[in-house]
């Protein structure tokens, strides 16, 4: 299915501390794309072919007129998926005007406790506002219907079994997705090399997470890691989808700020393939290959090269 990522507003209440959009968002908060500006888009893009649209940001619900926006999605066709922080579905009247109009959601869950995702997030209150935007989503669609999506640190790494315990308990959940952190464009090495977790440490946990996910019957899928440091988990990855969304968003060109096509961020982001990754089965299959930051300040002993082919392999694990 051919699908867009929509960038709404570029801006956020949160300040998420390894937020990767931090320089759009200083570059670009003070002019969201208006409501005509992105019909057009929309329309355009449907006469192309495409039939899903993701409503990223910034925080998307943020823009004045998200709802008509998301509304005029869903009469054009569109299959649409918002990520959110969950703030503003908090509001039971906004959670109820916007629900109709989805068919995904994933919430933006980084810690079990409030002392672990406001302080990731450094806005207080705001896990207690995601907990209660689920129960209204839970009360209103009745059944399972988000996933939920946490960035990898070292802050929440020792509290990733009571997250995912946590998500998976819930009624409304359907799973969990936990993304490799990403340094900031601006800060590439700073933040990053306090917060990375160390790739030999993953495999031994996230075994333990599809167990937890599983015996409830929920999903757990693990986006941006180098396969081999998976160990099983690999099987679990959410990298090896074969079309990534085109990514539509503002950016300044000689005629001014426009809203364009632009890069495709997915899995890709940022990684590349080192010499070791040479004679690996996966390289480019179903691996992306290493952060680069990740690399320049680790290093790249963790890896080892899958043998085999991408169905029948066995590999050195880490
Ligand atoms: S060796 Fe390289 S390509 Fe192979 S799984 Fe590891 S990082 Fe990916």
């Amino acid at each position: 299915m051919k699908s867009l990522e929509l960038y709404l507003s570029y801006r956020c209440d949160q300040k998420c501390i390894f937020c990767s959009e931090k320089s759009r968002m200083q570059k670009y908060g003070h002019k969201q794309p208006s409501q005509k500006e992105l019909l057009a888009i929309m329309i355009g893009k449907r006469k192309e072919g495409y039939e899903h649209i993701t409503f990223v940001g910034g925080e998307p619900t943020i823009h004045p007129d998200f709802i008509k926006i998301l509304s005029a999605a869903k009469r054009l066709k569109y299959k649409t998926l918002l990520i959110t922080d969950g703030q503003k579905l908090s509001q039971w009247g906004f959670a109820l005007e916007t629900l109709p109009w989805l068919d995904e959601l994933v919430f933006s869950l980084h810690g079990p406790i409030p002392e672990i995702h406001d302080a990731l997030t450094q806005r207080t209150g705001s896990f207690e506002r995601q907990m209660r935007a689920m129960d209204f989503v839970e009360k209103i669609r009745r059944e399972p219907f988000y996933f939920t999506s946490t960035v990898l640190t070292r802050l929440n790494f020792p509290h990733l079994e009571s997250l995912v315990d946590l998500v998976c308990a819930r009624p409304g959940a359907k799973g969990c997705l936990i993304s490799n952190l990403t340094p900031n464009e601006d800060d590439p090495v700073g933040l990053y090399s306090e917060q990375a977790v160390r790739l030999n440490l993953l495999s031994k946990t996230f075994s333990k997470l599809i167990n937890i996910a599983r015996n409830q019957g929920k999903n757990i899928r693990f986006l941006g890691f180098p396969a081999c440091a998976l160990g099983r988990a690999r099987e679990f990855s959410a990298d090896c989808q074969e079309d990534f969304p085109l990514d539509v968003e503002r950016m300044v060109r000689d005629s001014g700020l426009e809203l364009e096509d632009s890069r495709q961020y997915g899995p890709r982001r940022s990684r590349f393939f080192p010499a070791v990754c040479g004679s690996c089965a996966w390289a480019g299959k179903r691996c992306m290959g290493i952060l680069r930051a990740y690399y320049d300040h680790f290093g790249g002993l963790e890896l080892a090269p899958i043998e085999g082919s991408v169905l029948g392999e066995h590999s050195h694990a880490v």
